[in-house]
């Protein structure tokens, strides 16, 4: 048996107990490369949705993992990579961990949102030239104003200065949040992205805490943006005695959707949305990006919860 087989359409092909399509010389114009450069993606849900969203679209999607960690790599093989993408004539790249920053040098053009965050995670190539955008943050925005479109964003506090954080904070703002309360187990990390915030959409945007008990009184809503709840760090990253019902609450972590966070604010009544949101969010500005074709929301997200239930499942 091969073992590279393991796709269950692809092995009942293989097997012969299906008949495989015949590939005509017309399916070449529909054959689109993309890839993820980053370390520890093996795991990764990004490959199985954007390969779905393009089969859907009539397009055979080839979507390659370039894991640094397989080949002894780092961010300072980014050029090489860069380069191989466009000479095999890769339609975009997503980006991820530890390459988001260090692959803005080597771009030829950044979209605004790339620029105000300082972090690529999606690079689409077109006509030989490399160009950097983020969907994180109007990912995060998207699944959000899907899941609590009445949000109150009046005073909005955010837990986790970190990478996520970062993209979730400019997205929010540009949202029209009124009043940003960062929170950090890392001070100095609240600190310089309340600066820099301030510097781009005007001062006393955003306010650094010294702790989600100084910052969430009087918040309208509340962000969850460090490890805490995963599977591997399970645990609640506040005072649940902080949560009240007129709180919305939004989770980044994704696996599992339900998070210790999200089971509390839902018992206390909480509006919330979970970290699905977000992944497929980004997912869905990438796919767009890419291929210039707008990608179908609830699709995607029935396809990624899909795939998040099959991995607790087998974990379990
Ligand atoms: P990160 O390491 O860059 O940042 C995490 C930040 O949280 C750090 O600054 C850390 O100091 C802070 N922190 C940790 N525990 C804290 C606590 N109890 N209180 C206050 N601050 C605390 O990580 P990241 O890349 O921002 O990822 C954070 C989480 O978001 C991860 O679980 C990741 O899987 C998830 N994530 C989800 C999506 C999505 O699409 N839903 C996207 C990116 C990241």
């Amino acid at each position: 048996m091969n073992t590279l087989v393991q796709d269950p359409a692809l092995a009942s092909l293989a097997s012969g107990t299906a008949a495989a399509p015949a590939i005509t010389p017309d399916d070449v114009p529909h054959m689109v490369l993309l890839g993820l450069i980053g370390s520890g993606i093996q795991q990764s849900l990004t490959p199985s949705m954007q390969m779905q969203e393009g089969r859907e679209h009539g397009l055979r999607v080839h979507y390659q993992l370039i894991d640094l960690d397989r080949f002894g790599g780092s961010p300072a093989d980014l050029p090489t990579l860069l380069f191989a993408a466009k000479a095999m004539g890769f339609a975009g790249l997503n980006i991820t961990y530890p390459c988001k920053q260090a692959v803005i040098p080597h771009l030829d053009e950044l979209s605004d949102e790339a620029q105000a965050m300082g972090a690529v995670n999606t690079v689409v190539i077109r006509d030989g030239r490399l160009i950097g955008h983020n969907t994180d943050g109007s990912g995060w925005a998207r699944g959000f104003t899907r899941a609590l479109p009445q949000a109150d964003l009046a005073r909005v506090a955010l837990l986790g200065a970190g990478g996520a954080g970062a993209a979730i904070a400019h997205a929010v703002l540009r949202l029209g949040a009124g009043e940003l309360r960062l929170v950090d187990a890392d001070p100095a990390r609240a600190a310089a992205l309340a600066d820099e915030l301030n510097t781009r959409y005007g001062a006393g945007k955003a306010v650094a805490h010294p702790s989600a008990a100084s910052a969430l009184p009087g918040a309208t809503g509340l962000i969850h943006a460090t490890p805490t709840g995963m599977a591997k760090l399970p645990g609640l990253p506040l005072d649940a005695a902080l949560l009240r019902p007129d709180l919305w609450v939004s989770e980044v972590v994704y696996f599992p959707l339900e998070t210790e966070l999200l089971r509390t604010a839902r018992a206390l009544g909480c509006p919330i949305s979970d970290g699905g949101g977000m992944a497929v969010g980004q997912a869905l500005g990438a796919f767009e990006l890419f291929t210039g074709r707008p990608a179908d929301a609830a699709r995607v997200e029935a396809h990624f919860r899909g795939l998040v239930m099959a991995r607790m499942a087998a974990q379990a």
